[in-house]
């Protein structure tokens, strides 16, 4: 595979960009692909190389590369304007439609992240409790602000620094974490700082450590907890809204939380954060409020745009059900292959979120940690040769999209064998 001016990219931008990347976890070794295109399902690079692309902008591209549909919303709304700096009607009639599917976002702000949305949303529930402490799951990811940088997943678990220098630790000493799918160890945190937890942030479906999935009951028992406890519950949907199935993480569990980000798909592809819930929360958020949020490019109508016509589209499609239904053939189909390779990796995800985990299907952090990620940057390579780009990291999800049909699949299953084989 020639990569020459790949190759020749990653050390320009060595000399102007930090490790020569925007965002960590893109600095594959020895040298990231640079994408010329993409469309469909496929990304096409510098040199000329084809992939299939699993990572699909880690999240957003549900719809694949360019759908029609949004990209001719997008380019009617380009007619009108793509920045107003004043309200305008289209950010009324999406916070309602968002509504309609997360009806515990009563009220919510368009930011421009998921991670903003996480940072605004954890200062909402401050704001309305007037307590401090928050608690966060191991591994847990919310976006790359101080207070949730401590035992982080996504690219800050790749590199082995769960904990970033430049926080001072007097802005994480109010972070709490506790393990994923362990009530005891909730219980006994909320517990042990009565009166004194604003909030508890979590990934309903893990999904910056690949995926890891709950356990029977186990979000029932922590809405029951936080009511308990008078703790504001905020499920961070940055990644399973609009990707579990229209009504979220929440809505396929049946637990509705106290607040709610969304992010990534709800922007159709273009960059979008979400904050929302209760009312009595939600009123505290300035200027209705004493909680201080703005952002120059808050409700983007290009972002709202995008966003609404993949939600319209999903929905008018009801395309989940297809989409989840490939996402479990392709779990089953992996899962067998390695079953007939004889080799103990194991296959975890759900609706349309995959990783294949180099070790026993982790329930939280710490067993994932465990997982032979030397191993998982071998076989990413090898897929890579053989024309798939999975996410470079053992601790990211693969996501199918609507665009992957039938054949790209069996070229999918045809590179894992030969990859798992070449290992
Ligand atoms: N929350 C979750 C669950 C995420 O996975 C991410 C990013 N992958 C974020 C928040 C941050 O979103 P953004 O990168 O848009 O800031």
């Amino acid at each position: 595979m020639k990569l020459d001016t790949s190759r020749a990219l990653f050390e320009e931008a060595l000399q102007v960009m930090p490790g020569g990347v925007s965002s960590p976890v893109r600095a594959a070794k020895p040298f990231p692909f640079y994408t010329k295109s993409a469309k469909g399902c496929r990304l096409t690079d510098a040199d000329g190389n084809g992939y299939i692309d699993f990572c699909m902008g880690y999240g957003p591209l549900i719809l694949g590369h360019q759908p029609a549909p949004v990209k001719d919303a997008i380019g009617k709304q380009l007619d009108e304007g793509w920045l107003y700096g004043t309200p305008c009607e289209l950010e009324v009639r999406y916070a309602r439609k968002i509504r309609n599917y997360y009806p515990g976002m009563q009220m919510m702000r368009f930011v421009s992240t998921g991670g903003e949305a996480t940072m605004s949303a954890i200062r909402a529930a401050r704001g309305y409790t007037g307590r401090d402490k928050v608690v966060k799951i191991e591994g847990g990811f919310h976006g790359a602000h101080d207070g949730v940088l401590v035992k982080a997943g996504s690219g800050a678990a790749t590199m082995g620094v769960p904990d970033s220098l430049g926080v001072p630790k007097d802005f994480t000493k109010h972070t709490l974490q506790v393990p994923f799918n362990d009530i005891r160890a909730m219980e006994a945190a909320l517990e042990s700082n009565k009166d004194q937890v604003a909030c508890v942030i979590m990934e309903p479906v893990m999904c910056n450590m690949g995926p890891i999935l709950p356990k029977e009951g186990y979000l029932r028992a922590v809405r029951n907890l936080t009511k308990e406890h008078g703790v504001v519950l905020i499920f961070d949907e940055v990644v399973t809204g609009f990707r579990v199935g229209m009504f979220g993480a929440q809505g396929y569990f049946g637990v509705e939380p106290d607040m709610t980000t969304l992010g990534k798909i709800a922007g159709g592809g273009l960059p979008i954060g979400i904050f929302g819930g209760k009312k009595e929360i939600m009123e505290k958020v300035a200027p209705q409020g004493g909680v201080y949020q703005a952002g120059t490019f808050n409700g983007n109508p290009l972002s709202l745009t995008a966003g609404m016509a993949t939600v319209d589209y999903l929905d008018k499609q009801r395309a989940h059900i297809k989409l989840n239904e490939s996402g479990e053939a392709l779990r089953q189909a992996l899962t067998e292959l390695l079953k007939r390779m004889k080799l103990d990796y194991s296959v975890s995800g759900m609706a349309s979120m995959f990783q294949v985990f180099f070790g026993p299907k982790p329930e939280n952090y710490q067993q994932a940690l465990r997982c032979n990620k030397a191993l998982y940057d071998k076989f990413w390579s090898h897929m890579l040769e053989n024309g798939v780009f999975l996410p470079p990291s053992q601790f990211e999800t693969c996501f199918l999209s609507t665009a992957h049909e039938r054949g790209d699949v069996e070229d999918t299953l045809r590179a894992f064998i030969k990859s798992c084989g070449a290992l």
